[in-house]
């Protein structure tokens, strides 16, 4: 559970009355937290007392605190925070519960302290309202401030404020949006005023390039059309040799590069975000100091534009994974390094390779060499992984014809450094990555949602859905669970044939460091998507660890079909699918053969579909050769859901019934009796259940 809280961490919740204290207890349970109370309210367990004016111990854990829960009045909260709120950058999350627990408000940091977040987490917890109050999250859009947070991206400077208010009032804004993952484009609802550019240049609209769109989906601008977007009119300019379009000005600009705004100022409010995309590659003298190759670094960003935040690790060849300036410069900037052999880096085709380095480390270029090695996703390296948890990988080399096929990512060909101050010499290179590099790790949330009412869904696994950047599922089941969705979480809802699909899928944005909620109907570890999503990641060399792999069971549709009859599982049973799509029919067989014989009260899965119609027939008739035709079967088609059918009957008229691949068959044993509208297995065969025999 305490994954699921773990962005928040350390969270403080505070309490000044019993009750208070009582409602929060289990919350701070589940979520990890701290729970403060006053001296008065020493007699709870798992509780930490604070001593003196809560006003003075608020201001002592303020600072080494992600997020504070207050069962306290608004009011109250506000006075005790007042002093102590200065940026909406920095400040922890707030928060507060009623002591009712009838609402959870999200006070102070809604956004960038993540307060919006976790007030949705907390009010499924407690099974209350969240009251969040930004713009944003009412037009289903995610915050400006928030947006490349899934990806890792840093925010630079801006108007962060004006941007956001803009958005917030509809009007057109413009995103130009030269790297990283445009996922969350594909994720606005149809109202956002966003209007995309991309070609970089300010204020270059329309010009027959194609632009991105959502996922994929390109779009041409400028085609002689005028159109609606959003509620903005687009109007028509024309200059010479070219007509441009422009959305209506637009009144605010967001851009996302690894380069800095060029020095012109803007008449409108700007934000910027970085995402992580520049690999330094770096060769440099033995004894180099961190602070030469620092300065190194700080110069050719500042040469070409670039911002520092954009970095988003060093590449140097292996025989310097040890050079400690480097390796000092990685642990102060929390850099990954990436370290490649000469015979990597000597395949790879550079600008400026040079004799004298060949002769000294056995490749033409390191620098160079190096970042276009760093830019290139870590898997170009690596080979098809064997099966077998925690199977070590050898690292292989590029091989020749491989290296042909590397793409030249190189933005900034080699600077040499050297300072009369510093020792050493050193060489920088940058080299831009398609994909960005996150810095996170990723979790795979394996979720059962139940069978389809969200009141049948744990608490947890509706947390696990919330708290995910990224949801995978059958599309049915995506729709099931819209009204857990937060604004700006990445959707993926596929077809429901493509079940390992969407597991590679998830494991691709797991691995790249989302949090990725993977679901399915029921449990997901029966007949679900949990096997499906182990065995890949055991098919990649999965070492059991990165990504982290979290199940939140649910509901089953034994369980669910069996409460709406009655109590037909009350004694041994099992459950089989009928599907010989992934299993021989041989086996199923079997499977039936021995159900039947030993007296198994029997759940059928995926017991009829279009194409497939003979195997419940096979299997009635399997039944027939060891149960009564009188046995009770009931016959319960999507359960819990609006179009719920339930038809209590018996084992010999079983196929009169519709029954298709919404519906779970429960076959009871011999002992099962059905009584009125239900369907009772006894508890054990003495006293009512030889009874239950006999009324068959
Ligand atoms: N993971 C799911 C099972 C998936 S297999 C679970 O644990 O429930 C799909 C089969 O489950 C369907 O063909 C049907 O037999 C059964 N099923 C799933 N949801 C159901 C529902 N709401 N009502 C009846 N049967 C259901």
């Amino acid at each position: 559970m305490s994954q699921l809280f773990q962005d928040f961490q350390p969270l403080a919740a505070i309490a000044t009355t019993p009750i208070g204290a009582q409602k929060l207890q289990p919350l701070c349970q589940a979520a990890g937290a701290t729970l403060w109370l006053p001296e008065s309210l020493t007699n709870l367990e798992n509780t930490q007392v604070y001593t003196g004016s809560l006003k003075t111990h608020i201001a002592s854990l303020w600072h080494n605190h992600r997020a504070f829960v207050f069962c306290l009045a608004t009011g109250a909260v506000v006075r005790l925070i007042a002093p102590l709120v200065k940026d909406k950058s920095s400040d922890p999350a707030v928060l507060v519960v009623d002591q009712a627990t009838r609402f959870v408000i999200s006070l102070c940091s809604g956004h960038q302290g993540g307060a919006d977040q976790l007030a949705q987490l907390i009010a499924h917890q407690l099974g209350t309202t969240p009251i969040v109050t930004g713009a944003a999250a009412d037009l289903g859009l995610p915050g400006i401030d928030l947006l490349g947070v899934p990806f890792g991206w840093y925010r630079g400077t801006g108007d962060w404020t004006k941007v956001s208010a803009a958005v917030a009032c509809g009007e057109t804004v413009q995103v130009i949006q030269e790297a990283g993952s445009r996922l969350w484009q594909s994720q606005l609802p149809e109202t956002h005023t966003f209007e995309f550019g991309g070609d970089g240049e300010m204020g270059r609209w329309g010009d027959g390039e194609m632009g991105r769109w959502g996922d994929g989906e390109m779009r041409r601008w400028g085609d002689g059309e005028t159109r609606r977007h959003g509620d903005t009119e687009m109007g028509r300019i024309e200059i010479p040799g070219k007509i441009l379009f422009t959305p209506s000005e637009p009144k605010a600009r967001i851009w996302i590069s690894p380069k800095l705004k060029s020095g012109q100022t803007s008449h409108i409010p700007e934000v910027e975000w970085h995402p992580r995309v520049l690999w330094v590659g770096i060769g440099c003298e033995r004894g180099t100091s961190k602070q030469l190759i620092e300065q190194a670094i700080q110069q050719t960003c500042q040469d070409y534009h670039l911002a520092i935040p954009a970095i988003a690790g060093i590449a140097t060849i292996d025989r310097k994974a040890d050079e400690i300036g480097i390796l000092e410069l990685c642990e102060q900037c929390n850099f990954p390094l990436r370290t490649f052999p000469a015979e990597v880096l000597s395949s790879v085709n550079v600008p400026t390779p040079s004799k004298i380095v060949a002769a000294e480390v056995g490749t033409p270029s390191v620098a160079e060499a190096a970042a276009i090695c760093g830019s290139l996703p870590p898997s170009t390296f690596t080979p098809p992984k064997v099966g077998g948890l925690g199977g070590q990988n050898d690292f292989v080399y590029v091989s020749p014809y491989q290296a042909e096929q590397i793409p030249n990512s190189l933005i900034v060909p080699k600077q040499i450094f050297k300072s009369p101050e510093q020792p050493g010499a050193v060489t920088v290179a940058i080299a831009q990555s398609e994909q960005e590099y996150t810095g996170r790790t990723g979790q795979l949330f394996l979720i059962g949602i139940g069978p389809g009412q969200l009141d049948q869904m744990t608490l947890a696994a509706k947390t696990a859905v919330t708290q995910a950047d990224a949801v995978i599922g059958y599309s049915l089941y995506i729709d099931l669970i819209a009204p857990l969705r937060r604004p700006g979480q990445i959707i993926e809802a596929l077809p429901i044939t493509q079940e390992r699909q969407r597991a590679n899928r998830a494991i691709e944005l797991a691995e790249w460091g989302l949090t990725v909620a993977v679901i399915s109907s029921g449990d997901c570890g029966i007949y679900g998507m949990a096997g499906l999503v182990l065995e890949q990641l055991r098919a990649s060399g999965w070492d059991g660890k990165t990504p982290g792999v979290q199940m939140f069971p649910g509901i089953t549709a034994l369980q669910a079909a069996a409460s709406r009859v009655g109590a037909p599982l009350m004694h041994d049973f099992c459950a089989i699918s009928l599907s010989d799509l992934l299993t021989p029919w041989e086996v199923i067989a079997k499977r039936l053969e021995a159900a039947a014989k030993a007296d198994f009260v029997t759940a059928l899965y995926n017991p009829r579909s279009r194409s497939r119609t003979q195997q419940i027939a096979s299997a009635q008739a399997i039944f027939l050769k060891y149960r009564h035709p009188q046995t009770p079967v009931a016959i319960v088609r999507s359960a819990y859901r609006e179009d719920e059918q339930i038809t209590l009957i018996t084992l010999d008229k079983l196929l009169d019934i519709q029954i298709d691949m919404l519906t779970t068959v429960l076959i009871g044993n011999q002992s099962t009796a059905i009584y009125g509208d239900w369907m009772i297995t006894p508890r054990g065969y003495l006293g009512f259940g030889r009874e239950a025999v006999s009324n068959g």
